[in-house]
């Protein structure tokens, strides 16, 4: 019986890859006492993988046609456990309720989503390893320049990301549009960020900032309310040019930036 390949689940699978499977597992410093968290296993071919390696691993798998498959496969594997489920709908009290390592070459439609999801449920998820869009994983791991957005920082204010590796289309059955790759955040458990800025602050002034890319950091800052000469004064205070735009901003630097604006909130 052969699978029939659903777009709608984005299901383009890493079959007979042991190259790229073996690189996974490497760069994701996979160990035996990890817990793994797999999202998408598919017909489980990053799956063998892990079972082999760790203690616990649990799969959440949207696609009712894969769970004989996998079972077949894997059911008889006491460090396996099988959530049929949409991973978004999936209460991490209840059914995860332990400390997780995320291996994972997700379905792409949602790939924000499941990033939010996972960062939601931060208390029990300190390290994420997956598989995205290549130029996703570009735009969240940008440093510097054009590439950074607001879902850069939007990871960034919780964890640091880091570009692993590429993975040409061609590895994928079937082959999909776009390349791949690998990557990683490892979200931070001290908070170092949201204890500095409360999040609903945070994002309103990165959107603002963003909210024409084109303009400068001035000009977009002016739509929450503030003068020119306030915006001038707080770039200064920390040597910041006036005419730098959001994407020159790094994470610190906006921390520091929406301090300043908070401490003299009376000024605006
Ligand atoms: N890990 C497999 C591999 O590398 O060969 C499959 C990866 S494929 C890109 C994504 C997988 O995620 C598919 O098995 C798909 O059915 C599953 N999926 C799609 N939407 C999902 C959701 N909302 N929750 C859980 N799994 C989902």
């Amino acid at each position: 019986m052969s699978f029939k390949h659903k777009k709608k689940f984005g299901q383009n699978f890493l079959t007979n890859q042991d190259e790229v499977l073996n690189k996974i597992i490497e760069v994701s410093n996979v160990n035996k006492s990890d817990s793994i968290l797999e999202i998408g296993p598919g017909e489980g071919a990053l799956t063998g993988y892990l079972l082999d390696i760790v203690n616990d691993v649990t799969c959440v798998e949207i696609d009712s046609d894969l769970e004989k498959i996998l079972l077949r496969k894997y059911g008889d594997r006491e460090n396996f456990k099988l959530i049929m489920q949409d991973i978004l709908k999936i209460d991490f009290d209840k059914e995860i309720n332990k400390k997780v390592k995320v291996v994972a070459n997700i379905p792409y439609y949602i790939t924000s989503p499941i990033i939010n999801k996972l960062i939601e449920n931060k208390k029990y998820v300190d390290e994420i390893y997956i598989m995205v869009q290549k130029e996703v994983a570009e735009r969240i791991c940008s440093k510097s320049g054009k590439e950074r957005s607001v879902l850069t920082l939007s990871v960034e204010y919780f964890g640091e990301a880091e570009y692993l590796f590429t993975i040409p289309k061609e590895y994928f059955t079937p082959i999909p549009k776009v390349d791949s790759a690998f990557m990683s955040i490892k979200l931070y458990n001290d908070n170092r960020y949201l204890n500095k800025v409360d999040e609903k602050t945070f994002f309103k002034f990165v959107k603002a900032t963003f909210s024409n890319k084109r303009k400068n950091i001035v000009n977009n800052l002016k739509t929450l309310g503030y003068s020119r000469e306030i915006i001038e004064k707080n770039l200064e205070k920390l040597s910041l040019s006036k005419n730098l735009r959001a994407e020159n901003l790094s994470i610190d630097n906006f921390i520091d930036l929406i301090t300043l604006f908070k401490n003299g909130e009376a000024n605006v």
